[in-house]
């Protein structure tokens, strides 16, 4: 073909043309192997090709592939939301299905707003978050998302939601420093709450560890606590993205569960599959739904492909593998040996300036103006592919990346993808210097 018909990422840009995958190897046409060391977009989270998911999908594919919401409802996607019910934690007992972290943060920003109306409580209509967030592209996620870069040019469309300073420890907003500091950034939230008018406000959110827009941000001990405190001082809900956490990524299965604090709405999407098909789903707590069910029943979201019995038998199917092959146990695992190793490089290395995250969700940001983008195409043509991040103090440098390989990679295979990352540094280090 001598032109492009398909927009991709970036126009006029070649792109291996993808052959296969299997566990935590993806193939080119051209043969050449690759180690996922980013699940794609931190999504594949049982590895590539793996025949259980397949036949399951096959079954799925030959009773029905498609019903419509409003006319059936389906086993695969009572079954699902059962499950979802019974691995989070508390309350959080109803799921809607939609088919991408995008929509999932859309229709829980709708599901808050909705709650107070029914509860008879007008105004509340406005959604409050942080700099340096992601929580997906439409104007309603995006008007959430603090990522300077993705907003830019829409910003005329964009409501005002991010309004507080990230808990980035490495490079405080605040030029303060944790402990002493007493959680200044979490507190940052009441400031916001006061100057607005909590009379006004319907939910905040947050990613429980920041992903693309900060490169695996764990906030410090006590920050989710404080944030909690404050929503239900102030009749706010508080609601957790966990589209990138979700599914035993960070080491538990959901990463709230490192804090021991219970959110009121969760998103969920990538990992729920692991890529096998598109879904994503908004989980509210019994709190949340009541009053709809009390008053109009009528969750005011929905799309044509929601609650697909096909992704939702995918997405059972994942899940009880995760259980099965403890792999939330093996993220914590793999992912402190990971983390290790790379604080050993970091010891020896001049561009590495903080190594952080949890689990198998790890963020490496580099100092001495190295850009994060030659890092990763450095690495990708080694064969080790990675998740590029933005950081920085202002949140838009193309400083930090993410290591996220599938949670069954093997030690082994942790330490083929650590050899490619540290020639990837030496050659980068070498350029630098010389
Ligand atoms: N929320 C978080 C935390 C994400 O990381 C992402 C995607 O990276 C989204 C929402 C948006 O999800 P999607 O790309 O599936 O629309």
């Amino acid at each position: 073909m001598n032109r492009d018909y398909l927009i991709k990422p970036l126009l006029g840009q070649h792109y291996p043309m993808i052959s296969h995958g299997k566990g935590v190897y993806l193939f080119d046409k051209e043969g050449k192997r690759y180690i996922d060391g980013s699940s794609g977009a931190i999504t594949v989270g049982i590895g590539h090709g793996v025949n259980e998911i397949i036949d399951v999908m096959t079954e799925q594919a030959r009773q029905v592939s498609f019903v419509y919401r409003s006319q059936f409802t389906s086993e695969a996607a009572e079954k699902l939301a059962k499950k979802i019910s019974d691995i989070t934690q508390g309350d959080l007992n109803w799921t809607f299905f939609v088919n991408s972290g995008t929509e999932a943060t859309e229709t829980a920003m709708k599901l808050a707003i909705q709650h107070f109306q029914e509860k008879g409580i007008k105004g509340k209509n406005k959604i409050l978050s942080r700099w340096m967030s992601y929580h997906g592209i439409t104007i309603g996620a995006l008007s959430m998302s603090g990522h300077p870069l993705r907003r830019q040019r829409f910003v005329p469309m964009l409501e005002d939601y991010p309004s507080v300073s990230p808990p980035y420890c490495y490079r405080c907003p605040l030029n303060l420093a944790f402990p002493s500091c007493d959680t200044a950034c979490a507190s940052e939230l009441e400031t916001a709450i006061n100057r607005i008018g909590s009379e006004h406000i319907a939910a905040f959110i947050a990613e429980p560890i920041i992903g693309a827009a900060g490169g695996a941000i764990v906030p410090p001990h006590g920050y989710y606590q404080r944030v909690k405190e404050i929503c239900e001082k102030n009749d706010i809900l508080f609601i957790a993205d966990e589209v990138m956490t979700g599914i035993g990524r960070t080491g538990k299965m959901f990463a709230m569960e490192h804090w021991g604090v219970q959110p009121d709405i969760v998103t969920l999407g990538k990992g729920m599959t692991s890529g096998y098909t598109p879904m994503a789903a908004t989980i509210a707590s019994d709190r949340v739904i009541e009053p709809i069910m009390k008053g109009s029943k009528l969750v005011m979201s929905g799309h044509t492909f929601s609650a697909n019995p096909l992704s939702a038998a995918v997405s059972l199917a994942v899940i009880e593998y995760v259980e099965k092959h403890n792999l939330v146990k093996a993220a914590e695992e793999k992912g402190d040996y990971l983390k290790k190793k790379l604080e050993a490089l970091q010891a020896n290395s001049s561009i590495i300036g903080d190594v952080r995250g949890k689990g198998l969700l790890i963020g490496v940001e580099l100092e001495g103006n190295v850009k994060s983008s030659s890092f990763i195409q450095n690495a990708s043509n080694k064969g080790l592919l990675l998740y590029p991040s933005v950081a920085g103090r202002n949140g838009k440098e193309d400083s930090a990346f993410m290591i996220a390989p599938p949670l069954t990679i093997t030690y082994e295979e942790i330490d083929e993808l650590l050899q490619i990352l540290s020639e990837s540094l030496y050659e980068l280090e070498a350029k630098q210097s010389g």
